[in-house]
């Protein structure tokens, strides 16, 4: 019966010694895998279970000592050969090695010539430690400790870095707030000054009698409409985040601002011919949520419902009763969503797809924008005390799957309710709104 051929595992961080390790043993009999961090052999290893580990000493995530550690734990690495490559290292240094499970050590710099020979010696079970019991077990209170040590410092490092990243976090998030506030004040001048030139007495003849000056104003204004919109999702995502959204709940009747909504799409859905599909008769008479963010929402995915659905399909909007929640269902016809993206959706920024494709319009097909219409509606959402998901049997531009989204909304949410979703992408202290 053939013999299966054995493994040596060469974690080592330097890139040149990893390749002067690997040329050694290149006549040996061995089959070569190499590493070049720990976390990453201690991968390898769990998967190809090799029969030796040649580790460098000072890596710089585990060091070798802390990998060994981590092999011997596991059964499957009780008898394996773990070798470390040192540079003159002490008699305490070895003691602490063998504390942590390594059966020898290679001399870089005397031993590397011979490489082949240790590495049969390792494989044939050989090891180095004539460490007696006593000395053993003073050696293991010392790794311990030191592995302690090591520990407390490596999460001291992670918090204050967590607390820099967090900082740096809020500033980003305030800075991004500053810059859309900064920008709407320009912008509203220029709504105004773009609505003057239209309306402007002398103007406005010729611009009714010229088509191309019609056209270029036109453009004009439909751009800065567009920037606006921008940046308000900008400014509604960053108050959600900061905690900055508070609801103004009122009674209303969904299935009227549901038509308001979609009016605004009538243009679209002719142009793309698509057929929605929407009864306001079957919607319960009244629930109790903030009505200008509840917009926000129902837009958002009205018109990804379009964007997202080629022309010729059909669009169905559904509501009703569950319990004390309404259920409001967006199905469509269109493309689809991958499973694993069906969560990362709803994260900022996050869009689904070729970038490059986009149009940056809100009914074009295809067409995309922030990626922030979704983490937009699941704030919203959640800070009624609803939630938000998607269904879909996955993205496939031929066969047209479709998506359903579904929001459950409370009939009467209590009053006023921190959106869950900021505890998802990190919470920012209450602020002043300004
Ligand atoms: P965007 O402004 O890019 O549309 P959203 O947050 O609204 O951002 O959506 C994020 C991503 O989710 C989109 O880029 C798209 O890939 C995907 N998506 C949203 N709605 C649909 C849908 N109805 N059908 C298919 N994909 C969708």
């Amino acid at each position: 019966m053939e013999s299966r051929q054995k493994t040596v595992l060469i974690i080592q961080n330097n890139h040149e010694m990893r390749r002067r390790l690997e040329h050694s043993l290149l006549g040996s009999p061995y089959q070569i895998v190499t590493a070049s961090r720990a976390l990453e052999g201690l991968d390898v290893a769990r998967h190809l279970v090799p029969d030796m580990v040649l580790t460098d000493l000072d890596l710089p995530d585990l060091n070798g000592r802390e990998l060994a550690t981590m092999l011997r734990i596991d059964p499957r690495f009780r008898d394996s050969a773990i070798v470390a490559l040192c540079r003159n290292a002490s008699q305490d240094e070895r003691e602490l090695g063998f504390a942590a499970g390594i059966n020898g050590f290679i001399e870089e710099s005397t031993q590397l010539e011979t490489l082949s020979v240790w590495v049969d010696f390792y494989m044939s079970g050989g090891t180095d430690g004539i460490v007696d019991t006593e000395q053993l077990a003073a050696a293991q209170d010392r790794f311990l400790q030191d592995l302690l040590g090591r520990l407390e410092r490596r999460v001291r490092d992670l918090e204050s870095k967590n607390e820099a990243l967090e900082r740096a976090d809020k500033m980003k998030d305030s800075f991004i707030q500053l810059t859309a506030h900064e920008l709407r004040t320009p912008l509203t001048l220029i709504t105004g000054y773009s609505r003057l030139i239209e309306d402007y007495p002398s103007l406005r003849g010729l611009i009714q009698s010229d088509q191309e000056l019609r056209q270029l104003v036109g453009g004009l204004s439909e751009s800065i409409g567009r920037m606006q919109s921008i940046i308000e999702q900008i400014l509604t995502i960053t108050r959600i985040m900061t905690r900055q959204i508070e609801l103004n709940l009122r009674p209303l009747v969904i299935a009227k601002v549901l038509a308001n909504v979609i009016q605004q799409y009538e243009s679209a859905l002719r142009d793309r011919q698509l057929r929605l599909l929407f009864d306001p008769l079957q919607w319960p008479q009244q629930i109790i949520a903030d009505e200008a963010l509840l917009r926000i929402t129902l837009d958002n995915l009205l018109s990804n419902a379009i964007k997202y659905t080629p022309n010729g399909g059909h669009v169905s909007i559904q509501g009703r009763v569950e319990g004390n929640m309404l259920r409001i269902t967006f199905k469509d016809s269109g493309i689809g969503i991958a499973r694993e993206l069906q969560e990362q959706i709803f994260e900022r920024m996050h869009i689904g797809g070729n970038v490059d494709l986009h149009t940056t319009s809100k009914t074009a097909f295809g067409g995309g924008g922030l990626g922030l219409g979704l983490a937009i509606c699941r704030g919203i959402v959640e800070s009624h005390g609803g939630t938000i998901w998607v269904e879909s049997a996955g993205r496939d531009e031929e066969r047209l799957p479709g998506s359903e989204f579904i929001v459950m909304l409370p009939l009467a949410p209590r009053n006023v309710t921190a959106p869950v979703t900021t505890s998802r992408i990190k919470p920012l202290p209450a602020r002043s709104s300004g």
